[in-house]
């Protein structure tokens, strides 16, 4: 009989979306587990982005880890009492050449399911149905998850805090890491395996990981709105700039899209537009998102690019522009990108693991990382 591998002790630095994945993947695992989050509570990328688990629109590796992911989402749907529901997403061609890019995916043997809408049933979804806002053609991807982003990791953690084996520590910062021992504000502790998940601020701990995986910041503008009278969407939205971003819709057809836009919208590609909306428990609307890269983004949100994301939400919803929004909150996100590679996994340091997710999908494939990783230990 082979012999159970005996539990580890994980020490896991960050409670965002990937440190959480490994501390929930090793207790899983029979591991004991100590997550330590400088924050009282987590407050960056992971509280600050859509919710939006979008597993149905990416591609190759990055697709493969949000069809698992998207597993452990449900179930922590049942253990955590997370906020979050199988809302699905509807992609929305608002042209010939965005239609196109709709009808291509749709044609494709992909992993999850897509149902090509017309564009008077799309716009029943969106309530323009009739108007001259209702869309060309719509694509409904069911599968598709939509969490609260400001419970859910409040919650994961509460859940391996009160697990037996689990622990976060909040307002507790690593402050260095070597094997076998993380060095804390509030000492150190003696771990098999560590684990640095710290997200854009990776290169705090360890600067030559981050330096050689050349990870930076990208900083993105979100706004909270109050929806439209009678809104009641289930999925979440994406417009034709997603379609410019996700792995699934890549081809030919995204490219011609994409002259299409930098001829007409050219705003929108200098801002690097997403232009997407998900509607949370409340009704309220999460709109965005503009990306910019930075070594350190400073904390400046631009007000044009504000008015151009919020101009182009409106005109999905039949509304005349994005001043007929009531708005709520805006904020600024920061999430750790590459142009090196999408997902970093490195070990610097033997016994130690940093793992970051370098492109904006840590809420849809960062569950299904850490427990690739944990599987490793
Ligand atoms: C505006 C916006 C919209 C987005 N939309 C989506 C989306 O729709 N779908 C999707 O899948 N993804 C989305 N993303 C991306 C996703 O939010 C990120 O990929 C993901 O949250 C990254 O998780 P993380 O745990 O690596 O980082 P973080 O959430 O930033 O967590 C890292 C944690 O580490 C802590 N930390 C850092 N250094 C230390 C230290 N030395 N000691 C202790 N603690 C430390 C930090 O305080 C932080 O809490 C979006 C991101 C943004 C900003």
């Amino acid at each position: 009989m082979t012999p159970r591998p005996s539990p580890l002790h994980v020490a896991i630095v960050g409670a965002g979306i990937v440190g959480l994945a490994h501390a929930v993947a090793a207790l899983d695992a029979g591991h004991r587990v100590t997550v330590v989050e400088q924050d009282s509570a987590a407050v960056t990328a992971s509280v600050r982005n859509f919710g939006h688990a979008c597993v149905s629109v990416q591609a190759g590796e990055i697709g493969e880890l949000a069809v698992r992911a998207r597993e452990i989402w449900l179930g922590l749907i049942e253990r955590a009492g997370l906020e979050a529901r199988v809302s699905g997403t509807l992609a929305v061609a608002r042209s010939a050449a965005e239609a196109a890019v709709l009808e291509d995916l749709a044609a494709r043997d992909t992993a999850m399911p897509s149902e090509l809408l017309t564009g008077e049933a799309a716009g029943r979804v969106l309530g323009t149905a009739g108007s001259a806002a209702e869309p060309v053609a719509g694509l409904l991807l069911p599968n598709d998850l939509t969490a609260n982003p400001r419970t859910a990791v409040a919650r994961i953690a509460a859940w391996v805090d009160a697990h037996e084996r689990g622990e976060v520590r909040f307002a507790t910062t690593a402050t260095a890491v070597e094997t076998g021992v993380l060095t804390t504000s509030r000492g150190a502790i003696r771990a098999d395996r560590i684990v640095v998940a710290a997200g854009h601020l990776l290169g705090r701990l360890l600067p030559g990981t981050a330096e050689t995986g050349e990870v930076r910041e990208c900083a993105l503008q979100m706004t909270r709105v109050v929806a439209p009278a009678g809104l009641a969407l289930g999925p979440a939205v994406l417009t034709g700039t997603s379609m410019l971003r996700y792995g699934a819709f890549a081809g030919p057809a995204a490219e011609a899209l994409r002259a299409e836009i930098l001829r007409d919208r050219p705003e929108l590609l200098e801002i690097g537009a997403n232009v997407m909306f998900t509607q949370q428990q409340d009704g309220t609307l999460l709109v965005g998102d503009s990306h910019e890269d930075f070594d350190s983004a400073p904390p400046f949100m631009h007000e044009r690019w504000s008015r151009i994301l919020l101009d182009e939400a409106a005109r999905v919803l039949g509304l005349g522009s994005g001043a007929d929004f009531d708005v709520l909150e805006r904020w600024q996100g920061v999430y750790a990108t590459s142009a090196r590679q999408d997902l970093l996994v490195e070990s610097p340091i033997d016994g130690v693991t940093a793992v970051a997710v370098t492109t904006g999908v840590g809420m849809t494939v960062g569950l299904a990382l850490g427990e690739r990783v944990v599987s490793g230990f």
